[in-house]
């Protein structure tokens, strides 16, 4: 029944049975929601401070948690997104009746195996023992390379990882990239820099080393020993690593390989065998770090064969230790989560067991959360909304006067190709050739790795597959893909108050709808400007319209210049100018949508048009400390949330008029003030 009437509100279909003669345009069987009344802090003038009107009860009442820096409703829907996982998983562990091979029986008993933390105490090593008896073992270099392999099968990527990847020249394609593998430490700067903070993390690491090979059995003084050839081997490595940000820089990390250069790049790795069992073909490929490679090489010459057999075991004992018993789990905590990340408590059992069913079988728990929190009728109005977005942004770039008309055409046909993927996928990973069973944690995290890594190495060699997504369907995140030309928005993402079912399209396009637009004209700022509609590394703004938006971005540099966090403090508008820009077009082009759409009745005595800015104003009102926002100013490209709001309404005469604003209003730029680029 409620089902039914949420088809009827939304897509005004007449779908269902108890209401067959309900015309499209009648009044729906119960009222759309409005913004957030509670929110609102009435004492303000929206004229003056519009981030304070919006959101300033909001923040009153739901104070920054002392462990955070900011706080905001996007912010708590993610417990809410971990409580909707959490009841899912509860209810199929619950059962023990499923189908065997189903994704309930499969995603029920993984979690109870997860949660079951006699049975894992019980196991203590055992599950890993053939594994580390194999590395024990190993007598030669052919012996170490062997269990590299087995161990990247397992998704531990020893000495540098292999994955299928789109080719940055050709992104249609997908090739095999090989990447730096897992350091224990999170990057180079960990191993080499002299700053203090990292020398005492190098200490402590060493420590840790030391701890975990002991708990996997080596005597004490041997594992002291051990701990710093481990990390001498891998101070090694990191050295001739590139630092993170060149590093996650697909240009300067495209070096198209042959299979006969990679021979030569490093002869003693027997890629033949690697890429044999691998099943993969052997065409050329990308090598993300040659000189990396390179030392590889020689480590397999010069490295004893007792560091080789420490660092896998390392290695594998590192990867596993959640999944271990408690006093693995407490030195992983200790070190990873306590000093490295901040964390102060053990996090619950199950936000683990949560995190890994994601993990490992994102699309299997997928299909069930978009069963139960993400119907058809919400899928299609996000469509519709998008649709309508895109329509307004084409006849936008149409009409824009101070773009050429060569530039005009390239921007035109990018956004023809323009990706929207919306809640999941069009078709589910099959997992119906991997067994789960209840009482062998370890067992099923690693027939789950092996089902993604061989999964991922099914795409080398083909065209790429723009359903692959990086994140899974219940995530509370969304991304895009400058290069894919992309943006993907999970199920679990698309909730309030990034999107509610039951609001008015008003609300709807105040919020997701600006972030969706915003994210388009990425699409042609500097971000995604430098690719064309192929997705190719190629800049097709033509040298007098670069210049020209330069010039309109001149104007909203010089505004947030002026917006100042404490006395003496400002924004630095070349720092924050892309996305300020992308702020001021979305909320331009959303509103231009919900115009030419339907976009509501009045609620809660707000017209469409001020539920539209006032569904902006909540969903990016977030509370930020101040320490937090001195950050932003110095490093981020964002504004804060404040002048996110402030910046982009007070530059629309629609804002003004919707508020009756008076000239003079502080959220009322004048007509010479105002900034315009899209
Ligand atoms: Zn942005």
């Amino acid at each position: 029944m409620i089902r039914c009437l949420v088809v009827v509100l939304a897509a005004a279909l007449a779908t269902c049975a108890s209401s067959p003669q309900r015309a499209p345009e009648a009044a729906p069987a119960v009222a759309p929601s409005g913004i957030e009344v509670s929110d609102l802090n009435r004492a303000i003038d929206p004229c003056t401070d519009f981030y304070e009107f919006a959101n300033g009860g909001w923040r009153a009442a739901n104070p920054i948690p002392p462990s955070m820096k900011r706080w905001s409703r996007q912010l708590l829907s993610r417990e809410a997104n971990q409580r909707q996982l959490q009841a899912i998983l509860e209810a199929l562990s619950s059962r023990t009746d499923w189908p065997a091979g189903s994704i309930e029986q499969q995603l029920g008993d993984y979690y109870a195996s997860c949660m079951d933390e006699g049975s894992v105490e019980t196991a203590g090593l055992a599950p890993l023992a053939p594994l580390l008896a194999e590395i024990a073992s190993a007598r030669s270099s052919e012996d170490v390379q062997r269990i590299i392999r087995r161990l990247h099968r397992l998704a531990i990527p020893v000495g540098f990882a292999l994955t299928g990847a789109y080719d940055y020249q050709v992104p249609d394609n997908t090739l095999a990239n090989i990447t730096a593998g897992s350091l224990g430490l999170p990057s180079r700067d960990h191993y080499l820099s002299p700053e203090p903070r990292f020398a005492a993390v190098r200490e402590k690491y060493r420590a840790h080393l030391a701890i975990v090979l002991g708990l996997g059995g080596m005597p004490e003084a041997r594992a002291s020993k051990a701990a710093e050839e481990v990390f001498a081997l891998e101070k090694r490595l990191a050295e001739a690593s590139l630092d993170a940000a060149t590093a996650a820089d697909p240009a300067a990390t495209a070096h198209r390989t042959t299979p006969a250069q990679l021979e030569q790049l490093a002869p003693r790795v027997d890629w033949g065998r690697y890429f044999a069992e691998a099943t993969l073909p052997r065409s050329d490929l990308n090598v993300a770090e040659p000189k990396l490679l390179q030392q590889l090489d020689k480590e397999l010459k010069d490295t004893s064969l007792a560091t080789w057999r420490a660092y896998l075991t390392w290695q594998l004992l590192d990867s596993a230790s959640p999944w271990l018993s408690k006093p693995f789990a407490k030195a992983s905590f200790d070190f990873r989560d306590k000093l490295l990340g901040g964390a102060t408590t053990m996090r619950p059992r199950a936000a683990l067991c949560i995190e890994s069913s994601n993990a490992l079988f994102g699309d299997a728990l997928g299909q069930k959360y978009v069963e139960r929190y993400f119907p058809p009728a919400a899928k299609a109005k996000v469509q519709e909304l998008i649709r309508a977005l895109l329509g307004v942004m084409k006849e936008d770039l149409t009409e824009l006067r101070w773009l050429g008309p060569e530039t005009k055409k390239q921007a035109l046909e990018k956004l023809a190709t323009y990706d929207v993927q919306v809640g999941y996928p069009n078709k589910w990973k099959d997992y119906s050739t991997i067994t789960i069973r209840r009482d062998a944690l370890w067992a099923n995290v690693v027939a789950g790795r092996k089902f993604n890594v061989e999964d991922n190495r099914k795409l080398i060699g083909k065209p790429t597959d723009r359903e692959l997504w990086q994140l899974p369907p219940s995530s509370p995140d969304a991304y895009i893909e400058p290069q894919l030309n992309q943006i993907v928005l999970p199920a679990g993402f698309l909730q309030p108050p990034a999107f509610n079912l039951e609001a008015t399209d008003a609300v709807n396009f105040g919020a997701i709808g600006i972030g969706v637009a915003h994210d388009m004209t990425h699409t042609f700022d500097s971000l995604g400007g430098q690719f064309d509609s192929a997705g190719r590394p190629r800049s097709w703004w033509a040298a007098a319209d670069l210049e020209e938006f330069g010039k309109r971005g001149q104007c909203v540099a010089e505004q947030y210049e002026g917006y100042f966090i404490e006395p003496g403090v400002h924004h630095d508008g070349k720092r924050v100018l892309n996305e300020a820009i992308a702020d001021l077009a979305g909320v331009r082009l959303a509103y231009l949508a919900m115009k030419r759409g339907r976009p509501g009745p009045a609620v809660d005595g707000f017209t469409p048009e001020q539920q539209f800015f006032l569904a902006w104003g909540q969903y990016r009102g977030a509370a930020e400390s101040l320490e937090y926002q001195r950050q932003l100013v110095k490093g981020d490209p964002h504004p804060t949330a404040r002048f996110r709001i402030i910046g982009s309404l007070s530059n629309l005469p629609e804002f003004q008029q919707a508020f009756s604003c008076q000239p003079g209003a502080k959220m009322a730029r004048s007509a010479e003030q105002r900034c315009s680029v899209w």
